[in-house]
């Protein structure tokens, strides 16, 4: 007997390196007509690099000592930007201290005492928005000002920067360099030919840093310092005007999406666990290109099905 056309295009996906994970997904994944990419870790190959390291002023501290405070606070943390401010740490033979009552805010960064000072790394915007909130007393305000100036710095680059800040003094801005996945253009162009709409750049960083990736991938819609829950009404809203759309992320801060979404493929080397498990699909290979290949299986084995 003839293998049924969704199972022999789930075991045809497979050999392309995507794990889907039944027929009632693959038969799914040929309804999509619009798509939405996650950035970090996504489009791109999720190994950034840190290439600059400034003080700021009004720190005592040295670039050493807030790399070392920063990695310290990171180290629990399984984002990509965390493992390269890890990275960075080591290669300069930091010692990393361990870090206590550590909390991770997706699409925000990573909050821990460590040495007994509190360290914050993350999105400058948000971390601004958070001491916008908190300022009351005059000298809280102060503070706003010190972050307000240093946000304006870092939107104006089009890498993607994080803010470390220690006992609630922004301490030190970091740089960090992601390359686009080999392939990710095509990928691009494959979707856009797939679902006759242009792909969506969905991501947490900065619109400078966003619009720069945007640009090497040919992507035109881009939506940029999104939260996780920002990533989820985006979906809903194309949703509701009848859209289908298929998420493609790696992040916890992607579950919420990919679980909204009509479909969900998640990166499979820089995933997540709660991203693999909430996806739909997963792609082992690591390769982009094989998110419209896995799209066009769907749609063949639909056109037998029905
Ligand atoms: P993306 O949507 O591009 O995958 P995320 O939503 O994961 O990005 O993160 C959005 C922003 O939040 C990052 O650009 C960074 O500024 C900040 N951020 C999130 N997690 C971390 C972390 N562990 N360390 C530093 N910054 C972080
Ligand atoms: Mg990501």
């Amino acid at each position: 007997a003839t293998m049924p056309p969704l199972l022999s295009a789930i075991a045809n996906a497979g050999r392309h390196g995507v794990l889907v994970k039944s027929a009632v997904v693959m038969e799914r994944l040929g309804a999509v007509t619009k798509v939405a990419l996650d950035k970090t870790g996504t489009l791109t190959a999720g190994a950034p690099r840190v290439t600059d390291i400034r003080v700021l002023p009004g720190t005592e501290l040295t670039e050493d000592e807030v790399l070392a405070l920063a990695a310290s606070a990171e180290h629990p943390s399984e984002h990509p930007l965390a493992r390269a401010v890890v990275v960075a740490a080591r290669e300069r033979g930091l010692p990393l201290e361990s870090a206590r009552d550590f909390a991770a805010a997706p699409g925000r960064g990573v909050r821990a005492v460590v040495a007994g000072r509190v360290v914050q790394v993350g999105s400058p915007d948000r971390l601004l928005a958070d001491a916008d909130a908190d300022s009351r007393t005059g000298e809280a305000s102060r503070t706003g000002e010190a972050f307000r100036a240093v946000v304006a710095v870092a939107d104006d680059h089009a890498r993607t920067a994080v803010l470390v800040v220690v006992d609630g003094t922004p301490s030190a801005l970091l740089r960090l360099a992601d390359l686009p996945r080999p392939g990710a253009a095509e990928a691009v162009a494959g979707l856009r030919e797939l679902t006759g709409s242009a792909p969506v750049l969905l991501t947490g960083d900065t619109p400078s840093a966003a619009a720069h990736l945007a640009a090497e991938t040919g992507i035109e819609d881009v939506r940029a310092g999104l939260l996780p829950q920002d990533k989820v009404a985006a979906v809903r809203e194309w949703e509701a005007r009848g859209e289908r759309v298929l998420v493609v992320g790696d992040g916890v801060n992607d579950a919420p999406a990919l679980a909204a979404a009509h479909s969900g493929i998640a990166m499979g080397r820089s995933g997540s666990d709660l991203t693999l498990e909430t996806a739909d699909a997963v792609v082992v290979r690591d390769e982009l290109a094989t998110v419209p290949a896995v799209v066009a299986l769907s749609r063949r084995a639909r056109r037998v099905v029905v």
